[in-house]
């Protein structure tokens, strides 16, 4: 693919997504979240070669919320390892928005997956017995190539006083035998890696990496090592887009992970990490402008995993 058609296809596909913007609303629940400018859409690519495309909105810092749930797994992967972790977490989609509590009552004490709140909380705990939380942000660092991402301070205060349903979620995980961290200690991780401020080109940095085999495209070192990275990129396909998981594997068809933040990261097998952002989301929490942006990329460069 020519640089110069990737570059003119980024472009007319972020024109093609600021049509999308008024379907969608800000996140409110997370009071300042509700500060920020709808209007915002901008979009990067990074190929596993190493080159960098962007547009629109692309130097805009949002929280990474969501998203982080790919890289906490990850850690927890790497460094708890698979065997404890789906003691504490299922594999399956659950079919329900990402911070229902219903199933943890009425089918099964394990969150369905570490992709939804309480999965990821249950995975936070995980790691907040055994690590710092700086030892995870060196690792988010690390795989977005900036070793100045910081944890928006302002966010993280109001997601934790907003926070009685993540609480309500961790309490019944410890009660149901899930968490043995503390609960107070566990959503502070949580929060925070959620709280991560970052921009679209950090992301696509980070899913260049999960496209290329988990090494940096730049210096080649291995980052992540494949059998995790096949485990998080079937996640991905399987739930990384809330309950509208299904029908967004089959109009872009690409791993993804959204956040309520307003970023959606995808990725193309071998080709190319793409990182969107624009806060406008639809019902189940993806950004509209940003959802409609992947599709046109798939289609146009050819990036859907079944074409
Ligand atoms: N921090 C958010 C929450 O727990 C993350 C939600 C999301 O991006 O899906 O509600």
């Amino acid at each position: 693919m020519k640089s110069s058609n990737i570059s003119e296809v980024l472009n007319d596909a972020l024109e093609h997504g600021r049509k999308y913007i008024s379907e969608g609303n800000i996140a409110t629940y997370i009071p300042e979240l509700s500060k920020v400018d709808k209007n915002f859409l901008g979009v990067s690519i990074v190929t596993t070669d190493g080159k960098e495309y962007h547009a629109g909105d692309w130097q805009q810092e949002f929280t990474m919320q969501s998203i982080s749930k790919t890289i906490s797994l990850i850690f927890a992967l790497e460094h708890i390892g698979a065997d404890v972790i789906f003691t504490k977490v299922g594999m399956e989609p659950s079919g329900d928005p990402f911070n229902s509590i219903v199933k943890l009552e009425t089918k099964s004490a394990m969150p369905s997956n570490p992709l939804i709140n309480a999965g990821a909380i249950a995975v936070a705990g995980l790691i907040a017995d055994r690590y710092e939380f700086e030892e995870f942000l060196r690792f988010v660092r690390l795989v977005c190539g900036r070793d100045t991402i910081v944890v928006d301070e302002n966010v993280y205060n109001s997601e934790n006083g907003a926070g009685k349903l993540n609480r309500s979620i961790a309490y019944l995980l410890q009660s149901n035998g899930v968490l043995e961290a503390d609960v107070e200690k566990a959503l502070s991780f949580y929060f925070k890696m959620c709280s991560l401020n970052i921009n679209t080109f950090d992301l696509a940095n980070y899913a260049a990496i999960l496209a290329n085999g988990g090494k940096d495209v730049r210096s080649g070192i291995q980052l992540i090592n494949k059998p995790v990275l096949q485990i998080v990129k079937s996640l991905m396909v399987t739930c990384g887009l809330y309950d509208g998981s299904g029908e967004f594997a089959i109009r872009v068809g690409m791993p993804a992970k959204s956040g309520v933040g307003g970023g959606i990261l995808a990725l193309a097998q071998n080709n190319m990490g793409i990182c969107v952002f624009g806060p406008a989301l639809d019902v189940h929490g993806n950004s509209t402008g940003g959802y409609q942006i992947l599709e046109y990329l798939s289609k146009e460069l050819d990036l859907h995993y079944f074409s």
